[in-house]
């Protein structure tokens, strides 16, 4: 079957060369073998994300000469979607509301004597999963914000079989999803997070080849747990290397790399880009 890709941007930003190489790298995929290739714009992140970088991204990619199949998923209009899978979640036990600050987590994981490190950073030490049921209703009721996290062992409980993902170029590789402990799959400001978002989406646009930087990697084991409890489609996955500027550092904004709007703006040929990223 012909691999159905996507490119999912945050519009956080204008493109730079690093995004255009991920961009570039889904939409070969899918060219090349007669697939379909998507475009969603991960704008769950009210603080950080903006239209007219939304608008910036769809521009820059169609100047560098890539189509996307269908229409652009946008998934700020999607949220009573990730709302109901949350409630289903719940509903089998495996979400807990979580009050604690940042400040709080920070405290607690400095106090610990061994405060174990997940992919992500140092992780969530479970303070509130230890609440008593009187507390929590206690807190709720008194509306104290609160995020959603997923219960990791319970969940791997029910699971109950060791999880793998289908890496391209080294085959069959085990997941991790313990290390990350408890993610939070709901956000305080809204019913959503990344890898609630992106794990939905994937499943219900119908994507069976994820390509994606592999700073994205580790996470893959958290989107597994979701699409075994959910009963989603597993893709396969292909993260390929981060762009990197001549000093070896990754390719983004805050390290100065230069927009795709900037190059242009230089005379740069979208052609040209072309050439030198798929080379
Ligand atoms: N939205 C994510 C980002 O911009 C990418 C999500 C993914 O490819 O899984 O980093």
């Amino acid at each position: 079957m012909p691999p159905t890709t996507r490119f999912a941007p945050s519009p956080t930003g204008l493109l730079h060369l690093g995004h255009a190489f991920a961009a570039l790298t889904a939409w070969r995929r899918a060219r090349e073998a007669g697939g379909r290739f998507l475009l969603r714009l991960e704008d769950i992140d009210t603080g950080r994300c903006r239209p007219d970088y939304a608008a910036a991204i769809l521009e820059d990619l169609a100047w560098l000469g890539l189509d996307w199949d269908g229409e652009v998923r946008v998934q700020s209009e999607h949220l009573a979607e990730y709302r109901a899978v949350l409630d289903r979640l719940a509903a089998r036990g495996l979400l807990y509301p979580c009050f604690c600050t940042r400040a709080e987590i920070a405290r607690e994981v400095s106090a610990a004597a061994a405060a174990p490190h997940g992919p992500d950073g140092p992780r969530y030490p479970g303070t509130c999963r230890r609440l008593s049921a009187d507390e929590r209703a206690a807190r709720l009721a008194a509306g104290v914000p609160h995020a959603l996290r997923l219960d990791m062992a319970a969940a791997l409980e029910v699971v109950g079989e060791t999880l793998t993902v289908h890496e391209e170029g080294e085959g069959t590789v085990r997941c991790d999803p313990a290390a990350f402990g408890d993610v939070v799959l709901g956000r305080k400001d809204i019913p959503a997070s990344y890898h609630l978002c992106v794990t939905h989406d994937d499943a219900v646009q119908g994507v069976t080849l994820v390509t994606r930087g592999a700073d994205l990697r580790p996470a893959t084991a958290v989107h597994r747990v979701l699409q075994a409890l959910f009963g989603w489609p597993t893709p396969s996955y292909a993260h390929h290397d981060l762009r990197r500027d001549a000093d070896g550092q990754r390719l983004a904004k805050r390290t100065g790399a230069q927009s795709l709007r900037t190059l242009r703006a230089a005379g740069i040929a979208a052609a040209d880009i072309r050439a030198q990223l798929l080379a």
